[in-house]
């Protein structure tokens, strides 16, 4: 079933707030396997509001609207849909006095403004909202001869999430014709470009493949999203296994976790499994390496010391490396650094990164250093960075922590 969510409210429309409560109800609709088809956003205004309900009515058999439901001039859904579907608004009485009791328990007077919200297009249904003024709407109608199942919550998102859980969500389970199950399953990869990492697996990323297998990258990380349909959990996960196996043979370590890791949470795990500790020096990474580590709970006891400084000079001070400071974009210099730290923290494992360049043409990307230094000596390896400026302190920090992932993982990929 086609659904489309519509978001209503001069705050969204003008940039001021950001829209999460359409993130959430999509997310909440494609868990019950609706397929949500558009987004639309609508500002106060009535010919605009009624414009998106009856655009909907053309395209999607569900609707879920949010916002605009509250007592005030300029909250208009009620309008909209009255306009849209041609309904007057009709009085309900024991919603009104539902209004009233919800008044008199917090001490006050009803204001005359709140009758608003008691007013329904004829043929809808008040959806009960516990803790707020606003109750939701529910209305079944006929468009062009085909049921359309339309829903309006106040923007609010507790209450919003509150008559979800306890509304919705049956009601658009118990649609004839209601969606199948969906289930998502996330594999997270770094090491290679987004296209390179598509070309290892083509037949898993084809269009209209059951499970689809979807391709998003942030930050230099690259997410493969499974997606399958059926009649259970059970059966989805069965029909994603041999992709997930499949994928995960032909990127081997490329893969480096599933669902919300992310590489720090990897390292930690595997610091933990050998009983290693780690220390860290970085410049020019904005001290990502320690603040990724610092949200890591799993890394307190295996992650004794980051040291984040905003130059190499620093770095050289700090650690007592004068005599390489003189050329701190050198990979002497990172391995220095990486002994140094190592030495002082006493930890068994110590990575260095920074030093990166600005590039000096488009056929020289900028570069940076990575040094892991262990009980066996010191390994380096030079990185080239050829990425917009915006996130080169993530990829920078990222293709350090990914070498040291790859280590402990015994690859020889630093040398
Ligand atoms: P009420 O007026 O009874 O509070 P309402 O249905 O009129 O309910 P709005 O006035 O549209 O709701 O929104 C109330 C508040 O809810 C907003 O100020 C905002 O904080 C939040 N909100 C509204 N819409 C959204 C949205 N799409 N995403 C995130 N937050 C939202």
């Amino acid at each position: 079933m086609i659904a489309e969510v519509i978001a209503i409210g001069d705050e969204l429309t003008t940039g001021q707030r950001l829209d999460t409560n359409s993130q959430w109800l999509s997310q909440r609709l494609g868990e019950l396997g609706f397929v949500v088809r558009y987004h639309s956003t609508a500002a106060d205004d009535l010919a605009s509001c009624s414009e998106v309900f009856s655009q909907a009515f053309t395209r999607a058999q569900v609707i879920v609207a949010t916002g605009g439901l509250g007592p005030t001039a300029d909250d208009l859904t009620r309008e909209a849909i009255a306009a849209a579907t041609g309904r007057p608004l009709e009085h309900n009485a024991q919603v009104e006095q539902q209004i009233r009791d919800l008044f008199e328990r917090r001490g006050r007077t009803m204001p005359d403004r709140n009758t608003a919200q008691a007013m329904f297009p004829r043929g809808s249904c008040p959806i009960p909202n516990p803790h707020g003024t606003a109750p939701g709407i529910a209305l079944r109608l006929s468009h062009a001869g085909a049921t359309r199942h339309l829903f309006a919550l106040p923007g609010v998102p507790a209450e919003m999430f509150e008559m979800w859980a306890g509304t919705l969500s049956a009601e658009l389970t118990s649609l004839e014709g209601a969606g199948q199950t969906v289930c998502h399953y996330r594999i997270k990869c770094f090491g290679v470009g987004e296209s390179q990492l598509e070309a290892m697996i083509p037949e898993l990323t084809r269009r209209n493949r059951e499970p689809a297998v979807g391709i998003t990258v942030h930050q230099g990380t690259i997410t493969l999203r499974i997606t399958a349909r059926g009649s259970s959990r059970a059966v989805c996960q069965q029909a994603m296994q041999a992709t997930i196996d499949e994928a995960q043979r032909r990127l081997g370590p490329l893969v480096f976790g599933q669902e919300d890791d992310e590489l720090q949470d990897v390292v930690a795990g595997m610091l933990a499994d050998e009983q290693q500790t780690l220390a860290t020096v970085e410049w020019g990474t904005a001290g990502l390496l320690a603040r990724w580590f610092a949200g890591v709970e799993a890394a307190r006891p295996f992650y004794s010391t980051g040291l984040v400084v905003h130059s190499a000079e620093a770095a050289a001070g700090l650690l007592g490396l004068a005599d390489v400071g003189r050329q701190p974009t050198s990979e002497a210099f990172a391995a220095s650094a990486a002994q140094a730290v190592r030495e002082r923290s006493a930890a068994d494992l110590a990575l260095a990164v920074g030093a990166f360049c600005a590039a000096d043409s488009a056929l020289q990307p900028g570069r940076c250093y990575v040094a892991i230094a262990s009980s066996d000596g010191v390994t380096t390896q030079q990185v080239a960075l050829g990425a917009h400026p915006a996130i080169l302190s993530p990829l920078t920090a990222k293709r350090a922590l990914n070498l040291l992932r790859l280590r402990l993982l015994g690859d020889e990929a630093i040398a």
